[in-house]
């Protein structure tokens, strides 16, 4: 499969582990089961394993893939690379055995950059103090709404060189969200047939609160049928910030 992303906010995407189960709102229309479902009709070999049908569904079954593990190896040029944009990596069937391996790559390929992004928050902040945590990693978690806020404090202690949200699908406000420690906010509406509209003020609330604290911007996407059908602006210009990387 491609490894180069159409993902505004990321350069290419590497998916040692494929499946996951919803979790939350956020997951209700997502984007990875489907596709999944579409793999394993193509016969794709990572995508044959079925998950749970009541919260996954065909080719979504939680697998690692220790074939797919040395892959930014080969990539020379420096990239920027979302980590499992196919699953959640601290999905409670990742072994941590597995997440170290994930983590032993990305320490010993430091001429990448690795976004990941869980929203199995309690999991991620248990496990990290058993994790040794590169400089070229950062980590985020997903906002839908104001119910998924307790992840951000899970995130908060987790010493990665750059904690970040996604706010995407945004199904809610979270006017007056705390962003201390976090250093990224992406945000952005839902896309594909179910889409949920986003509401105009819930993502000014998110850019003020931002400019207000000093944190970048990144706005993704209004959504809509399809990601780019209503564009990207937002009051009349692209909101690109991105974080200071580390060194
Ligand atoms: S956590 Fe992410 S990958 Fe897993 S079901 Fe939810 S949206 Fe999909």
């Amino acid at each position: 499969m491609a490894d180069k992303s159409s993902i505004e906010w990321t350069e290419a995407t590497w998916n040692p582990v494929t499946g996951c189960d919803r979790v939350s709102s956020g997951c209700d229309n997502c984007y990875a089961l489907t596709l999944s479902k579409r793999l394993k009709a193509m016969g794709a070999e990572k995508y044959q394993n079925d998950g749970d049908p009541r919260t996954s569904g065909p080719g979504f079954g939680v697998t690692t893939h220790q074939g797919a593990l040395d892959q930014p190896r080969r990539w020379r040029a420096p990239r920027v690379v979302f980590v499992n944009s196919m699953s959640d990596l601290f999905h409670a069937k990742v072994p941590i055995a597995f997440v170290k391996d994930v983590f032993d790559v990305m320490r010993e390929t430091p001429q990448h950059t690795y976004q990941i992004l869980t929203k199995r928050s309690l999991r991620l902040s248990r496990m990290a103090e058993k994790l040794d945590w590169p400089t070229n990693v950062w980590m985020g978690v997903s906002v839908e709404d104001a119910s998924a806020l307790e992840r951000v404090d899970h995130l908060r202690t987790v010493p990665a060189a750059v904690r970040f949200l996604s706010c995407e699908p945004l199904i809610g406000p979270l006017d007056g969200i705390d962003l201390h420690d976090i250093g990224w906010v992406i945000a952005g509406g839902e896309s594909g047939a179910n889409y949920r509209v986003m509401d105009i003020n819930w993502a000014r609330g998110i850019r003020d609160d931002c400019r207000d604290a000093g944190v970048p911007f990144f706005f993704k996407q209004w959504g809509g049928r399809t990601p780019k059908q209503l564009g990207r602006e937002l009051d009349g210009r692209l909101w690109d910030e991105m974080p200071r990387r580390a060194v």
